[in-house]
């Protein structure tokens, strides 16, 4: 699927990592007044309404306005509210929602080693296919109720009958493919933990074991799939995975930790390469 794009602080046409993984432009950034009186007076009126409103008519020409995501979101204006007064870090523009925001900070681009958050990750990144990934943001909980906490061992065992249960529960992406496809790659997941002791053992050999570091500046500059991403994908569908084409295998390269995808001035681009 293609990347989401959309207007970018800086009125660039941004890229947004993670397959599209964010929905809403920044603008929760730059909330303090004592920031907003920073650009206000550093930058072009423009940028400082980019900021602020978190899209933007554009500082350069090349504009979109199909794409545009709304402007805030109860969420952002919640959050606001809650943070009156208090300066937020800087951090990649595509977080742009409290559970976004949570998950940016916490989860995305730190190294995973825990076969059972990996196999949490393929799942999720499976079931997003085509939709936004706060979407599967806002589901994950249920997703771990009703999927034993992502244990691939049950998720392998499940049939007829479960999937018919999961197919009936709206709290998750009820599509019997990507619903077959979880168990499908569950399955291949314990193939490749036997083969290879564990997935992680596996998977992290696409990199090296190491972490790729990259230096992005802007959102634009981040690709959808690389070299590597492509050498994944090929091997986990001739392994029997499904739902791994080379931009979700990205996106999971870069939600855990493979490659590290933080903006250079992101505060968790240097927190994430201690961890
Ligand atoms: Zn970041």
């Amino acid at each position: 699927m293609p990347p989401v794009t959309s207007l970018g602080r800086n009125g660039d046409r941004r890229r947004l990592a993670g397959n599209g993984r964010a929905t809403s432009a920044a603008g929760h950034v730059f909330n303090c007044s004592l920031v907003l009186n920073f650009f206000t007076l550093a930058y072009p009126k423009e940028w400082t309404r980019v900021d602020f409103w978190g899209a933007s008519e554009g500082a350069t020409s090349a504009r979109a306005t199909d794409d545009l995501i709304p402007i805030r979101s109860e969420d952002q204006k919640r959050g606001s509210e809650a943070r009156n007064n208090v300066e937020e870090p800087i951090r990649c523009g595509w977080a742009g929602n409290e559970l976004a925001m949570r998950y940016h900070d916490e989860e995305w681009g730190v190294p995973l080693h825990d076969d059972r958050a990996i196999f949490e990750f393929i799942v999720l990144e499976g079931a997003q296919a085509g939709l936004s990934w706060d979407t599967i943001l806002r589901k994950r909980e249920r997703y771990r109720e009703v999927f034993d906490h992502f244990d691939p061992e049950t998720v392998a065992r499940y049939d007829e009958a479960k999937v018919a249960q999961l197919l009936a529960d709206p709290g998750i992406i009820r599509n019997k493919m990507k619903i077959n496809a979880a168990i499908q790659n569950a399955r291949a997941f314990l193939a490749v933990r036997d083969v290879f002791g564990t997935f992680d053992a596996y998977i992290w050999r696409f990199v090296d074991g190491q972490p790729i570091v990259n230096s992005w500046r802007t959102l634009a500059e981040i690709p959808a799939r690389t070299a590597e991403s492509d050498a994944l994908s090929a091997d986990l569908r001739k392994r029997g995975f499904s739902f791994v084409g080379s931009t979700i295998c990205y996106a999971h390269m870069q939600a855990t930790g493979m490659v590290n995808d933080h903006l250079v001035d992101c505060f968790r681009y240097a927190e994430v390469r201690g961890a």
